[in-house]
C-alpha cells in the first residue's frame, strides 16, 4: 500500500472536510435551504474573483465557461484576438472558429509571456476586434501573463478582455475590477480545491452590452438566461448541488485564510519549488513563471514520459508531462490549491529520486535542502 499524491495542475487534492460536506444528503435545488447556500456562495465567490459583478456557475468543466464567453460576447463574422502561447490559449481560437468567429492570432513563443505592446499594435491594426482572449497562467508552459498591462491596453479600445484564469486564480494575482478585466473564466478542479465539474464566469458591464447583440447559437450557456435567474439567486437549470455544497465550504476556507494569504502561500511554495529544482541542477522552462505550476526542462539523456510514468506507478505521485510540442521535453509540478510546504518537499524529493533512477546525474538532497532553507526563513 502506498499513499496517493495528486500534484498535477488540475485536478488538485480536495480537503477532507470538503469531501465530507459533498457526501451529505442531496437536497432539492428549488428550496429555501439550497437558495440560502447559493446566495452565500454568489457573494463569497466575488471576493475570490475580486469583482462586484456577477459570477455565474455552470455544471461543466472549465472549457464550458470558455465556450460561454465566446458564444455570448460575439456574433458570426466578428473578429477576435487570440493571445496564444500554449495549449490553452489555442483552445480559445478553436472555439471561436467552431462558431464562425474570425481569429487574429498573436503567437507567443511557448515559455515566454505575451507582451502588452504587441497586443496594442494588433488592436490598432485591427480596430474591428470585438474581444481579446488571454490566459493568466498558461498551464501547458507554466507561464504567467501580465494581465494588468494587457488590460490597460484593451481598456482603451471598444474590445472586451476575456481572461482564462482556470489554473491561475488564487495562485497568481488577478484584480478583475481594478485592472478592468471584463470576463474571467475559471474551473473548480484547480485553485478551488474541488473535484472537476463546475465552471465560473464573471461578467462586466461592458461585456454585458455585447451579450445583447450576440447572435451565435447557444442554449445551456445562454448568459441572458443565467442573468435572469441570478437576479433571483437561482440557476436556470439544475445546479450541481453537491459540488456547490463543496464550493460553499472551500470559499469559507479561502476567505478565512484571506485571499492575500492564499496568494502568499502559493508564492512561497512556487519559489521553493523553483529554488529546489535549480539547486539540483535542472532548468526552469517558463521565463515568467506562474505560482500555480512549475514547468521543468527534462535533463539531457532522460525521457520525460518515463519520468511521469515512474512517478505515477512507483511513487504514486501524479505530476504532469509536456503537452503538444513539449511532450517528453518538460514535466510540470503543481503547487496549486490544497497544498503546503511538506507537499512541496515531497514533490522535490520524489523528483530527485526518480531522475536519479533514470540515470541523471543528481546529487541527493540538493532540492530538499534548498526548499528547507527557504521555508525556515
Ligand atoms: C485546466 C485548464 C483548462 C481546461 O479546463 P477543463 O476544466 O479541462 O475544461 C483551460 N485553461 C487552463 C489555463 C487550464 O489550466
Amino acid at each position: 500500500m502506498r499513499k496517493y499524491r495528486l500534484m498535477a495542475p488540475g485536478p488538485t487534492p480536495v480537503p477532507e472536510k470538503v469531501l465530507l460536506k459533498m457526501a451529505d444528503t442531496i437536497i432539492h435545488h428549488r428550496t429555501p435551504q439550497f437558495q440560502a447556500v447559493l446566495t452565500g456562495v454568489n457573494e463569497k465567490i466575488k471576493k475570490v474573483f475580486k469583482t462586484q459583478n456577477p459570477v455565474f456557475i455552470f455544471a461543466s468543466s472549465g472549457t464550458g465557461a470558455m465556450e460561454a464567453s465566446v458564444v455570448n460576447l460575439l456574433s458570426k463574422g466578428d473578429k477576435a484576438l487570440i493571445i496564444q502561447g500554449g495549449k490553452f490559449g489555442e483552445r480559445f481560437g478553436e472555439i471561436c472558429r467552431a462558431y464562425g468567429v474570425l481569429t487574429v492570432n498573436y503567437d507567443v513563443v511557448w515559455g515566454e509571456a505575451a507582451r502588452a505592446d504587441v497586443v496594442k499594435d494588433l488592436l490598432k491594426e485591427n480596430s474591428d476586434i470585438k474581444a481579446v482572449f488571454s490566459t493568466l497562467c498558461e498551464t501547458s508552459t507554466g507561464v504567467k501573463n501580465d494581465i494588468k498591462e494587457i488590460a490597460k491596453v484593451v481598456k482603451e479600445t471598444s474590445a472586451v478582455l476575456v481572461v482564462d484564469a482556470i489554473s491561475g486564480l488564487s495562485a497568481d494575482e488577478l484584480k478583475t475590477d481594478e485592472w478592468g478585466v471584463d470576463v474571467v473564466v475559471c474551473g473548480s478542479q484547480k485553485g478551488f480545491m474541488l473535484p472537476p465539474g463546475l465552471a465560473f464566469l464573471s461578467l462586466s458591464e461592458k461585456a454585458k452590452k455585447l451579450i445583447e447583440r450576440s447572435d451565435l447559437p447557444k442554449y445551456y450557456f445562454d448568459l441572458k438566461a443565467a442573468l435572469k435567474s441570478y437576479a433571483k439567486n437561482d440557476t436556470p437549470w439544475t445546479p450541481a448541488v453537491s459540488l456547490i455544497m463543496g464550493l460553499d465550504s472551500v470559499l469559507d476556507m479561502m476567505l478565512e485564510e484571506g485571499m492575500d494569504n492564499v496568494l502568499l502561500r502559493h508564492a512561497r511554495l512556487a519559489e521553493a519549488t523553483r529554488g529546489g529544482i535549480e539547486n539540483m541542477g535542472l532548468e526552469l522552462f517558463a521565463k515568467s513563471p506562474s505560482n500555480a505550476v512549475t514547468a521543468v526542462k527534462v535533463p539531457e539523456g532522460a525521457n520525460g514520459s518515463a519520468f511521469v510514468k515512474k512517478m505515477r506507478d512507483e511513487q504514486r505521485i501524479t505530476v504532469a508531462g509536456g503537452q503538444g510540442a513539449l511532450k517528453g521535453k518538460i514535466f510540470r509540478l503543481a503547487h496549486l490549491g490544497y497544498m503546503d510546504e511538506f507537499d512541496t518537499i515531497s514533490a522535490l524529493s520524489a523528483t530527485s529520486i526518480v531522475l536519479k533512477q533514470l540515470g541523471c546525474n543528481i546529487e541527493p538532497g540538493k532540492a530538499v535542502a534548498k526548499a528547507e532553507e527557504m521555508f525556515s526563513r
